[in-house]
């Protein structure tokens, strides 16, 4: 295993991912490794490097990447690919020790490179940030916006042929066909927005993962916790939110994948409004939950939303 995984990266030096060339011309060459960062962005690169490629991930479905560490075998993943992606916007405030501390040489698309960023935390409520890791005030959700993910795709199909460049064309139009399912899959959200009677258009969320999609769809979100899920409200906190959902009669509240739910729960007993599901926000489901791709994540999202709001 250890031969060969440093034959592989010595092939990988010479000849960069193309590794199986010895078998000839015709042979396939050897599939590119691709190390995402955490679920969605390994859904992105499996749409954009089709059969070219073999993905990897760190942090895995319904897992938490706010609050992941990285184990050692992790670092051998990245010493392993050829390619990592990673969101960037500090949402990953452990990926540039865990690249260096791999040895790897592999070079760090930033998958979020172009997108306008949202400073989180701009309501007047203002949230208090007791979490340690270092992501500032900037908002790092910028998938849960289907146009920011266009941006993400194209970062993504230029860095695999930055890597890859055989693969050039298949990964044009594999690109191509994706950047249309998501011009589809936007105006699908937009359309369900579209039908929800305006004044429902609130909702109390875990932690502050929809400020991108609640500014790009015009919703309003009402969050918990701040942008980790690694901080806990505090008493004022939570009545702050309470007298909120009172005054603008906020109807649901909704819970995640990825975080705790029980203040949530304490929070709809009291003021009567009702659970109206989960959304998933900072990771996929496995395969057989609602939400085993980007696509079906934000389809999920947006028809849970409408289930709740509307009627
Ligand atoms: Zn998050």
């Amino acid at each position: 295993m250890l031969k060969l995984f440093a034959a592989a990266v010595a092939a990988l030096l010479v000849a960069g991912p193309a590794v199986a060339q010895d078998k000839g011309a015709a042979a396939p060459a050897a599939k590119v490794k691709v190390l995402a960062t955490f679920s969605i962005l390994a859904d992105l690169v499996r749409n954009v490097g089709g059969d070219r490629v073999e993905v990897a991930m760190l942090v895995g479905p319904n897992a938490d990447s706010h609050v992941y560490s990285p184990a050692p075998a992790d670092a051998r993943k990245v010493a392993d690919a050829g390619l990592v992606v990673a969101n960037g916007l500090g949402f990953e405030g452990w990926i540039d020790r865990l690249v260096k501390s791999s040895g790897s040489k592999a070079p760090v698309v930033v998958a979020s490179n172009g997108v306008k960023p949202r400073t989180a935390g701009g309501h007047s409520h203002g949230h208090k940030h007791g979490h340690s890791h270092d992501h500032g005030e900037t908002d790092p959700h910028a998938w849960q916006s289907v146009p920011n993910v266009k941006i993400y795709v194209g970062n993504i199909r230029d860095a695999l042929i930055a890597t890859d460049p055989d693969g050039k064309a298949a990964y044009e139009a594999n690109a191509t066909g994706y950047l249309a399912r998501l011009d589809a899959l936007d105006k699908e959200v937009r359309d369900t927005v579209a039908r929800m009677p305006k004044e429902a258009r609130r909702v109390i969320t875990n932690h502050d993962a929809f400020g991108y999609f609640a500014a790009g769809y015009g919703l309003q979100f009402i969050a918990s916790h701040g942008v980790s899920t690694d901080a806990q409200p505090s008493a004022r906190d939570v009545a702050r939110i309470i007298g909120q959902m009172r005054k603008e009669k906020v109807r649901a509240v909704f819970l995640e994948n990825v975080s705790d739910g029980r203040l949530l729960k304490q929070i709809a007993d009291e003021t009567g409004a009702k659970i109206g599901g989960t959304l998933y926000s900072d990771a996929l489901t496995g395969p057989d939950g609602p939400a085993p791709t980007y696509i079906d994540l934000i389809r999920h999202n947006i028809r849970t939303l409408s289930a709740a709001l509307t009627g």
